[in-house]
């Protein structure tokens, strides 16, 4: 008799268990919206983003390629613009392009907080230019907007940043913390000589940062997860890493009216084909535990509660993440057949065949471990396998408890109190990765606000930044400064 009680007692208890953790998923309750703390004015950021925009500052592989007066009319620019910081605060050019600035602090026993950006740009797609509302490089304002190449990425920000340093200031703020701006010069093609060779120095003269704000997070109307929760500022608090192999079949060729019974093509086929079949397992770590927590508040409730409820429904939501390609980067190390090439006739068999596969890697994974993988997946001496190019294993992770990561989250949510902010896998390659060697608090995030047709507009046509942003981007860091600085512990 006793028993016949057990097993709906546990099943009580069970679902007494889930929904309880469901329940504290719950959203903050809606607080009064504050008045938006004040920055500077937007129309004259406006005019210092387009006067940057003209000054086409793209980079390049090659250094000896960079348009050295392009940068030089940048920092001009910068430095008729910005007389106080110019005044105030110490400049440094490194490596000819970078600029260091230090605005020193009150209380030199504290460490520095870092500004990151980079004065670089990407090139425009030769024979995209005409699709452009206003030609990429002329920095036209207009309805409501500032138009050019690297208006989002990321002019805006520095603009913002420089912007929101002058006003402080002009009202006579002096900061207690050290504040670093360390704005890179080739961001695009990898940033070793730009922020590498700035964190390099710093090392040098044994500066560690007692925090890092570099892009690689925005404000997205749709977040990744649960696109019903509204919109969310997305935080970098790490970085996935970066590989590229090259698979290799060499062959005997000859005349395509006697092929062998297996040709280098097709040698090379099935081993990108096991490639993937066998994609890389989902893994359901650290790297997204915060950003389902946070975005679990705002989902429906069956969801919430499988979020919730990992220990027991890890697999659905493993499942769930995994569906689409945006998620499923999050919990994966991906691979990306890029490139194949094979052949040079149609009736000649190709003597070699070769591919280029691109992974971003899960933190937890190395390089050393994808090659590895690869290699134990195509079982197939006939297919060599080099890494080409730069690679990097992922970022440490940075830890969220801390007072830094409050004071981020404050700034952002009094500047845009009705955005939830949640941590995030960056999975592109930022700047920030060489900070991580100084400091473990390194974060992600400009607030830039994307909105759902923006997505083909960073380093693609019509780049654009609204005039009402690029203020709001201005009071953030206002705030942000205004704040960090003064708190005497990390
Ligand atoms: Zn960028």
């Amino acid at each position: 008799m006793f028993m016949l009680w057990i097993v709906p007692a546990a099943v009580v208890a069970l679902l007494g268990l889930l929904l309880a953790r469901a329940f504290r998923l719950r959203p903050a309750p809606p607080t009064e919206e504050p008045e938006r703390p004040s920055g500077p004015h937007p129309e004259r950021m406006a005019e210092t983003l387009a006067a940057l925009v003209r000054c086409a500052t793209i980079s390049h592989e090659d250094p000896d390629r960079m348009d050295a007066q392009a940068f030089d009319d940048l920092h001009g620019e910068l430095g008729a613009r910005f007389p106080r910081i110019h005044a105030a605060l110490q400049r440094e050019v490194v490596n000819r392009h970078s600029l260091l600035y230090t605005w020193p602090g009150s209380d030199p026993s504290l460490d520095p907080v870092v500004l990151m950006g980079h004065l670089d740009v990407v090139p425009v797609e030769p024979g995209t230019e005409g699709d452009w509302t206003h030609p990429p490089f002329s920095g036209e304002v207009d309805g409501g907007y500032v138009w050019g190449r690297g208006t989002m990425d990321m002019k805006g920000t520095v603009v913002a940043v420089l912007h929101a340093v002058e006003g402080l200031l002009e009202e006579g703020f002096s900061p207690r913390r050290t504040v670093l701006l360390a704005f890179g010069h080739d961001e695009e093609v990898s940033g070793q000589r730009g922020a590498g060779a700035i964190v390099a120095l710093l090392e040098q003269r044994c500066v560690r940062p007692a925090w890092v704000l570099d892009e690689g997070g925005a404000i997205v109307a749709r977040p990744p997860v649960g696109t019903e929760v509204g919109p969310v500022a997305l935080v970098g608090h790490g970085e996935k890493g970066y590989l590229t192999l090259e698979l290799r079949v060499t062959g005997e060729g000859g005349h395509a009216a006697m092929p062998p019974a297996e040709t280098s093509v097709g040698i090379l086929a099935r081993a990108l084909t096991r490639l993937e079949r066998r994609r890389f397992p989902v893994r359901l770590g650290q790297p997204v535990t915060g950003l389902l927590t946070e975005l679990g508040k705002g989902m429906p409730f069956v969801t919430k509660t499988a979020v919730a409820n990992q220990w027991l429904f890890r697999p659905v939501v493993a499942r769930m993440m995994a569906r689409a390609p945006v998620t499923a980067s999050l919990v994966r190390t991906t691979t990306a057949i890029t490139m194949v090439q094979a052949g040079t006739k149609d009736n000649v068999l190709a003597q070699a065949a070769h591919a280029r596969v691109n992974f971003r890697i899960l933190p937890g994974e190395t390089t050393a471990c994808v090659t590895e993988r690869v290699r134990r997946l195509i079982r197939d001496p006939r297919v060599r396998i080099r890494t080409v190019g730069l690679h990097w294993d992922p970022t440490p992770m940075t830890p969220l408890a801390s007072r830094a990561y409050a004071t981020l989250s404050d700034a952002i949510q009094a500047v845009y109190p009705q955005v939830r902010v949640a941590p995030n896998l960056v999975n592109g390659a930022t700047d920030a990765r060489y900070f991580t060697r100084l400091c473990p608090h390194v974060f992600r995030f400009s607030p830039l606000v994307l909105y759902p047709d923006d997505t083909g507009r960073i380093h693609g046509t019509n780049e654009r930044l609204s005039i009402e942003d690029l203020g709001a981007m201005g009071a953030f860091y206002t705030r942000l400064l205004r704040t960090a600085t003064g708190e005497p512990r990390i």
